[in-house]
């Protein structure tokens, strides 16, 4: 049994290490303004995309975060973007129809080109790179099922995958532990703080009003718009637009109803001799794998140490817990890295639905885009770009993912009491390739 004590650095936080180039904005106004046209609730990527568009409409607008402005999953996550949708065609197509299904991962291509455009037209400093992802098999029917959705096409949805048998593998990834892989080379990678800053910075000079360590704790309809309580004061808005994501709660229970908060956990490593990442990890591809309870890894954006993630124990627990069952799954991967040690090790919520997809919409004249899956990072600023247009009246609501039906389940009120043994039950069916 390895010491526990042993696999943390001395200088250990139990923090993002992304906090470490991106600490958390201290400065903040004291009062909540009286008056506003729009109110966003949350300061992450959903957040504030949407304020920049409805202050770019000539919107008065207030971002208000219940923490430091950009506390949540968006300076938490593993800076991993993708196309963002979790169902397979095949599972959309039955579902919605085959056009409904085109769209939606038409919307999840077009998630990451959106988080491209923007962050290259705003010159946001925030080291994005299309890197591709490789996407390892844990067992051979795994890559089998890879290997036959790759070879099919979806007339109207192409991609370019291509798969990587085994015996191939070293070229992308230094382990044996996967039978092959496939390769998405589109999907791309980004320092979430640096993004999240960059973006704090272009909505600042928009115009947008940030109000950090400012909890909504109430929302009041009246006839011209609405009243939100806040712990710095009540702001009056004729517009509220709700981004809490995975930390959704009382404020709004529709909401909360269908949105179920999962915790998601990551380490970074200390540092590791540049010639044992380039043997392990030959390119600057961001890296995951078949099973159901996922791990998610990469490089850091200087290679100089390995950020990996995944979901270890079957209730939430502290980041002193989880970073040693990470590393312990990290070395089944990597077995050279048994003596590498953790110096950050933390955890964010991120915001499952019950038909994992996002949905965004108007409910009782509160907007909100959320339910991302742990997969926000392109599709929070997407989404939350719609939500502002459609907020400040300049577009329709557009998106597919405010077409859907956003499901709720019968005894679900927000408190996930299902959680432990569902996991138990993915921990399984991944043991058994079930
Ligand atoms: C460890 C981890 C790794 C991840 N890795 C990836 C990845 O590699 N790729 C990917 O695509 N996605 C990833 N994700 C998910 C991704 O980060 C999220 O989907 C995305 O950041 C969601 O952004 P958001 O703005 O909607 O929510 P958040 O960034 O979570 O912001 C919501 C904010 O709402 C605030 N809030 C809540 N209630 C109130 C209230 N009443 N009043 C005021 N404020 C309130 C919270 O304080 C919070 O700051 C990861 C998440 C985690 C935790």
């Amino acid at each position: 049994m390895p010491d526990r004590d042993a696999l943390f650095t001395p200088e250990f936080k139990p923090a993002p290490w992304w906090w470490e180039t991106s600490p958390r904005p201290t400065e903040d106004l004291s009062n909540v303004p009286q008056d506003t046209d729009v109110l966003v609730v949350g300061a992450g990527y959903t957040g504030l995309h949407a304020a920049v568009q409805t202050a770019r409409a000539g919107l008065a607008t207030v971002v208000i975060d219940a923490q430091a402005l950009g506390w949540g999953c968006s300076t938490r996550n593993g800076g991993q973007i993708s196309t963002s949708v979790k169902p397979s065609f095949d599972r959309l197509r039955q579902h919605y129809g085959h056009e409904t299904a085109v769209s939606i991962l038409k919307e999840g291509q077009a998630s990451l080109d959106h988080v491209a455009t923007f962050v290259r037209d705003e010159k946001i400093d925030c080291d994005l790179r299309i890197v591709g992802r490789f996407h390892g098999a844990h067992t051979a029917k795994q890559y089998d099922t890879l290997a036959r959705e790759c070879g099919r096409t979806h007339p109207g949805f192409e991609t370019d995958a291509w798969m990587v048998p085994r015996d191939q593998q070293r070229s992308e990834l230094g382990t044996d532990a996967y039978f092959g892989g496939i390769v998405y080379p589109k999907h791309g990678s980004v320092d979430p703080g640096k993004y999240h800053a960059g973006l704090l910075r272009v909505a600042k000079s928009a115009g947008v009003q940030t109000v950090g360590n400012c909890a909504a704790g109430a929302v009041i309809r009246s006839k011209d718009g609405f009243t939100v309580e806040t712990t710095k004061g009540s702001v009056r808005a004729s517009k509220v637009i709700i981004a809490t994501n995975g930390y959704t709660g009382a404020l709004t229970p529709w909401q909360r109803r269908r949105v179920i908060p999962i915790g998601s956990y990551m380490i970074a490593t200390e540092n590791i001799p540049a010639e044992l990442m380039d043997r392990l990890f030959p390119t600057d591809r961001i890296l995951s794998d078949t099973r159901r309870l996922v791990y998610y890894y990469r490089p850091s954006p200087d290679r100089s140490r390995i950020l990996f993630g995944g979901r270890v124990s079957l209730r939430e627990t502290d980041p002193r817990r989880s970073g040693p069952k990470l590393h312990t799954e990290l070395v089944r991967l990597f077995p050279e890295l048994a003596e590498t040690r953790i110096s950050h090790s933390w955890a964010g919520t991120v915001a499952f639905t019950f038909d994992t997809l996002m949905h965004c919409g108007e409910d009782n004249g509160l907007f909100y885009a959320l339910g991302y899956c742990g997969s926000g990072v392109g599709m929070a600023g997407y989404l939350g770009s719609k939500l502002g247009l459609a907020a400040a009246g300049v577009e329709e609501q557009t998106s597919t993912f405010s077409q859907i039906e956003f499901p709720k389940r019968p005894l679900y009120y927000g408190v996930p009491w299902f959680l432990a043994p569902s996991v138990a039950w993915y921990r399984l069916r991944d043991h058994l390739d079930l």
